[in-house]
């Protein structure tokens, strides 16, 4: 079986790393990373992921049975109604389906005629108006520009003077095209990622997973796309059957009736308060990262067959998901200075030594560069040699599995200690909520 997983993260690293475990599975990588051109049976291609004549061409020409899309901005393009009009199967929604991610006014008129809880949300066309309605309503308040910002389109209003800065940023079109603007109700309590896979039909949510949103320890600083997670999350858990039905089956029904045959990724972004009552912030059309590198070391289902169960709307004759036992954890290190601005091309080390101790490391933004004179890299024994650099914020998610999640945490941060580059960063903290807890 050959599958094309489009994408460059730490996401696709552990989606094409989990699809390499099958010996019959051949995976390509559009355009991939560092992480992906090491792996066994995964070749990378030098496309981008908005390279849809290229991906297509490759993806007849070489017999592609599946393509998996990794980010949400290919979705919302319209990759798969591109490759479906070709007949090449894809895992992720179509442009309809992605708008859910794409557009946060639609999503949130969705989840109204869904009746899936969420925070009261107001939509205003002028910039006047929605800085009235935030001063009738008071600070701390939510405002959200529609389409896709890479985490940047959102701000949580401490004051009323930040929440009109932020108006004026979205209607003076710093983010898109600056029509409206969602303000929403400030929400408070602990974040967490429910992912599901679903063709259209049926649902099968996969482990719930919490992330650390910012940069600095004890959650502090700036939002990033994400500095580690832990999986499963106990705050979470006992919640599923709940999410599953309010949330997730009745986005699948009211997307259907909408006439949208929905076959990806649904992913539920979570408030959950104190008293274990659930909102959601938003959705998302793909998988998640990092939730991703946490989740998947634990599945043990092959991951291929769930996805083509998805493509093929036959994911209610799959048997149920079968889950390792214990937790798992994923500490991203990233390059110094990010999220704001970073240095790139820096050598890295250590990675075979983290990875004998058991745990994975996943790449986000690394690369292959052969050693040479111009790029001044350490001198090797092989004028052939290649080495890893760093090239992009989030370098690595190093993830460590265990019995629970003392061990898991444990592992992971061992092997965080083997890998060295200049300027690295990450928080010590990674899963601070559950270090002591037992997974339930
Ligand atoms: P972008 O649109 O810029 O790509 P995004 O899709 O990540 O961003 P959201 O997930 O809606 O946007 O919001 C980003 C973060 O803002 C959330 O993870 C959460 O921390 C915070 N947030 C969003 N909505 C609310 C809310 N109603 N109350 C409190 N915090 C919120």
């Amino acid at each position: 079986m050959k599958v094309l997983v489009v994408g460059s993260g730490g996401r696709e690293h552990a989606i094409a790393w989990k699809l390499s475990q099958s010996p019959q599975v051949k995976v390509f990588c559009a355009p991939g990373n560092g992480g992906t051109a090491m792996l066994e049976r995964c070749q990378n291609l030098p496309l981008s992921v908005e390279d849809f004549d290229g991906i297509g061409e490759f993806a007849r020409s070489h017999n592609i049975d599946l393509v998996v899309v990794g980010p949400e901005v290919p979705l919302a393009l319209g990759i798969t109604d591109y490759l479906q009009r070709q007949g090449t199967k894809v895992f992720g929604p179509t442009r309809a389906g992605a708008q859910i991610e794409a557009s946060k006014a639609w999503a949130k008129a969705l989840m109204q005629e869904a009746k899936i809880p969420t925070a009261k949300a107001v939509i205003f066309h002028q910039a006047a108006a929605a800085k009235d309605y935030v001063k009738s309503q008071g600070a701390p308040i939510v405002v959200k520009a529609d389409g896709l910002a890479a985490g940047k389109g959102v701000t949580v209003a401490e004051t009323i003077d930040q929440a009109h800065s932020a108006i004026e940023a979205i209607f003076q079109g710093q983010f898109g095209k600056g029509e409206f603007v969602v303000i929403e109700e400030c929400l408070t309590g602990q974040e967490a990622s429910v992912l599901a896979l679903t063709d259209g039909l049926t649902i099968r949510p996969l482990l719930p997973a919490q992330d650390h949103k910012r940069i600095g320890e004890g959650d502090t600083g700036e939002n990033t796309g994400g500095m580690g997670v832990y999986a499963p999350a106990p705050i979470v858990t006992p919640l599923m059957a709940e999410v599953e039905a309010k949330v997730l089956q009745s986005a699948i029904a009211t997307l259907k009736k909408k006439g949208i045959d929905y076959r990806g990724v649904l992913y539920a972004g979570l408030m959950i308060s104190p008293n274990g009552e659930f909102k959601v912030l938003e959705f998302n059309c793909r998988f998640g990262d990092p939730e991703t590198q946490a989740i998947l070391p634990l599945l043990e289902t092959p991951l291929e067959d769930l996805l083509l169960a998805c493509v093929e709307q036959r994911l209610a004759q799959m048997p149920p998901i079968a889950w390792k036992t214990g937790a798992s954890a994923c500490v991203v290190i990233a390059a110094g200075g990010y999220p704001g601005t970073y240095e790139k091309g820096k050598v890295i080390t250590g990675i075979d030594s983290a990875a004998a101790l058991g745990a994975n490391v996943f790449h986000a933004g690394t690369k292959l560069v052969q050693a040479n004179e111009e790029n001044l890299l350490a001198p090797s024994h092989s004028p052939l040699a290649t080495h890893l650099v760093t090239d992009g914020g989030r370098v690595l998610g190093v993830t460590g599995t265990g019995d629970n999640f003392e061990q898991a945490i444990a592992l992971a941060y061992q092997a965080v200690d083997c890998i060295k580059f200049e300027k690295m960063y990450y928080r010590r903290d990674i899963g601070y909520r559950v270090k002591s807890k037992a997974v339930n």
